[in-house]
């Protein structure tokens, strides 16, 4: 992995685009024509995750099976923050959220799960072999185990087992916000640091201009057990209307709850606004609720638009998201935010 110094050095060198503030771009193998195709995710961990999206889009795919693929090399990954190497709950265990939303109206969620390593894949078939959106814990691990995932070993990552060994020396819960998903880190401090809570959010269009998401995470490192974020929560973490656009989020999962989150970006953006005013107007909605209490917290948000637009707005400082498009280029971009 490049430090963070190199990353910015060698993105100077490429001479890089326009859109936001670039903090790295990448060509990608070539494709065929892909009109709208178009992949936005979020943090740097996007980066991987928009490449195998990308693998789906490229072949002529369709923006569900990119969705889907995309987050699955981010669960497959040792992260802090999202799959079976995520930081655990307050008990040592580690429990995951996720959901995905097609361009039909489709979606399906799952919450709470626990030893499958890629729950976006249940939340898939939830929404395709299940009369119902959302499944939690102890029914959605039956379901997903009747569906053939294996049920993988209890079993912290050698780094979630040394985040929660140190939390446990305070047993503190004091959610600090994510400041920077740094490149190569590892969680730190009593609370995981700055790293202690983050998700793999993915928005794709294909090129045929279908929109579809997927949202993963293990939550908030040492959460109470039993707690749910925004992650799961189709309008919350991730929502998408075919005729307008898709927004998804990640940060302080209580307060995108209570704003209802991406289905107010995407209402915004049926209002006419682009999705980075779209994602603005959520920020600034929040930011009217939250009052003072606003710079306690990290919440960010991604969106696209029918018209392959995309955009995002942080509340805080050091959001950065990753966007492949059809000219065949991967950036990573440096989000802009309201306080300062
Ligand atoms: N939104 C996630 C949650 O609240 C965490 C994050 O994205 O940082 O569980």
């Amino acid at each position: 992995m490049p430090t963070r110094r190199k990353f910015l050095t060698s993105s100077a060198s490429l001479g890089l685009l326009a859109a936001g503030r670039p903090l790295e771009a990448a060509s990608l193998p070539p494709s065929a024509p892909l009109g709208k195709a178009l992949v936005i995710s979020t943090w740097d961990t996007g980066l991987a995750a928009n490449l195998g999206a990308w693998k789906i889009l490229s072949k002529g795919g369709h923006a569900l099976d990119a969705a889907e693929a995309g987050v699955m090399v981010t669960e497959a990954s040792q992260n802090c923050c999202v799959g079976l190497g995520g930081n655990p709950d307050r008990e040592g265990i580690v429990t995951l959220d996720a959901c995905i939303m097609d361009d039909q109206f489709n979606c399906g969620s799952v919450a709470a799960l626990e030893r499958i390593k890629h729950p976006i894949s249940v939340a898939r078939r939830v929404m395709e072999r299940t009369p119902h959106v959302m499944l939690v814990g102890e029914g959605a691990q039956q379901f997903a185990v009747a569906q053939g995932f294996p049920l993988e070993p209890q079993k912290l990552s050698p780094d979630a087992e040394k985040a929660y060994r140190e939390w446990l020396k305070t047993s503190a819960y004091q959610p600090i916000i994510n400041v920077e998903n740094t490149r190569g880190s590892k969680p730190t401090g009593p609370v995981g640091g700055a790293n202690n809570h983050d998700t793999i959010a993915l928005l794709a269009q294909d090129g045929q201009g279908r929109l579809s998401g997927s949202c993963t995470t293990s939550g908030m490192g040492f959460k109470m057990r039993g707690r749910l974020g925004d992650s799961p929560l189709i309008g919350s973490g991730l929502f998408v209307d075919n005729a307008v656009g898709a927004a998804a989020a990640t940060g302080q999962g209580e307060d995108v709850i209570r704003m209802a989150g991406a289905h107010t970006v995407v209402e915004f953006m049926r209002q006419g606004l682009s999705p980075k005013a779209a994602c603005e107007a959520a920020i600034k909605r929040l930011a009217q609720i939250k009052g003072s209490k606003a710079h306690d917290i990290q919440v960010c948000f991604i969106a696209v638009n029918k018209q392959g637009q995309h955009g995002a707005y942080a509340l805080q400082k050091g959001f950065s998201y990753a966007v492949c498009d059809d000219k065949n280029q991967q950036q990573l971009l440096q989000s802009d935010y309201l306080l300062t």
